[in-house]
């Protein structure tokens, strides 16, 4: 019986809407206002985005954010890579059909490239996350290749199709991906050798109109209202309750509204509640390493 259940932090860092005025001082103050937030409540344990597109391909691969990533991760945080190639495309980039997730000769490069610049930084990515829960197998093993092991891209139940999203079905708990499909477990052993970390979903269907985004299922703070996320809590404890498996989940957060003061305080709410209920904060790679050693020590389910 496990009576806690481990949490990781999915932040994500987009700038404000994609035709707006460009504001890096702006941006960077709401991403301080994330770091007091992981100070306060997770040890400095968030893992936030590095955002990339076709509209800002290296904005955040220059100063100020490196200096902010350096920062962030000396304070104990991890880097996601964070490619939102659909949602802000500009007209000229924009595909008539389909999505650049599925053309990996146009993901390959930026993956690739972003990581080995990361790392000769020394600020290599711990995670990866798709835009709009977007992920392909092809996407999967480049990543594999470029040294980037762990996913956040996963919520458990979201299908739409025309993002290349396809999670019916998903473990409700960190698992390693299959060589088949990235929402189903590999049967033994790491499949492909990803490790998906999956919003924490309370494991019924969606009964809003919302369902091809993160809504009231969901632990995603700004897309739910705090009852519901307290709820969505208690069923990642209880599920814990009667698994002799550990959950681990992630917490969605996005930064764009955090210079609202009731956004920042349902931010501190949720985090608050789930500290005091059982919820331990981790990063993404301790969260690797504790399944891990789970894996190790119990039978095959
Ligand atoms: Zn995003």
């Amino acid at each position: 019986m496990a009576r806690s259940a481990y949490f990781v932090i999915n932040i994500d860092g987009d700038p404000d809407p994609p035709h707006g005025p460009r504001n890096d001082r702006r941006v960077l103050d709401k991403y301080r206002v994330m770091q007091k937030l992981m100070d306060d409540f997770a040890e400095g344990k968030g893992v936030i985005c590095v955002h990339t597109s076709p509209i800002y391909r290296d904005r955040f691969l220059r100063d100020p954010f490196m200096d902010f990533w350096r920062e962030w991760t000396a304070n104990g945080g991890e880097l996601a890579l964070h490619p939102e190639e659909d949602l802000y495309a500009t007209a000229q980039t924009r595909l008539s059909e389909g999505n650049h997730y599925d053309h990996i000769s146009h993901m390959e490069p930026i993956i690739s490239e972003l990581a080995d610049f990361m790392q000769s930084n020394g600020v290599p990515f711990a995670a990866y996350k798709g835009g709009f829960h977007g992920l392909t197998m092809a996407i999967v093993q480049v990543l594999v290749r470029a040294g980037i092991e762990i996913d956040l891209t996963g919520a458990p139940g979201i299908v739409w199709p025309t993002k290349t999203a396809d999670w019916s079905g998903a473990p409700a708990s960190a698992y390693y991906m299959s060589q088949e499909a990235y929402r189903k477990p590999a049967e033994s052993g790491t499949g492909c050798g990803m490790f998906e970390i999956p919003t924490a979903f309370d494991g019924q269907v969606s009964d809003t109109g919302n369902r091809f985004l993160l809504n009231r299922h969901y632990l995603a703070v700004g897309r739910s209202t705090l009852g519901d996320l307290y709820r969505v809590w208690n069923a990642i404890i209880e599920r814990g309750e009667r698994s002799a498996r550990p959950q681990i989940v992630a917490l969605v957060s996005h930064t764009h509204a955090l210079h609202r003061e009731e956004f920042h305080q349902e931010c501190a709410a949720v985090l608050e509640y789930v500290r005091k209920h059982g919820g331990v904060p981790v990063t993404a790679r301790e969260a690797k390493r504790i399944y891990d050693e789970h894996q190790a020590v119990l039978p095959a389910s």
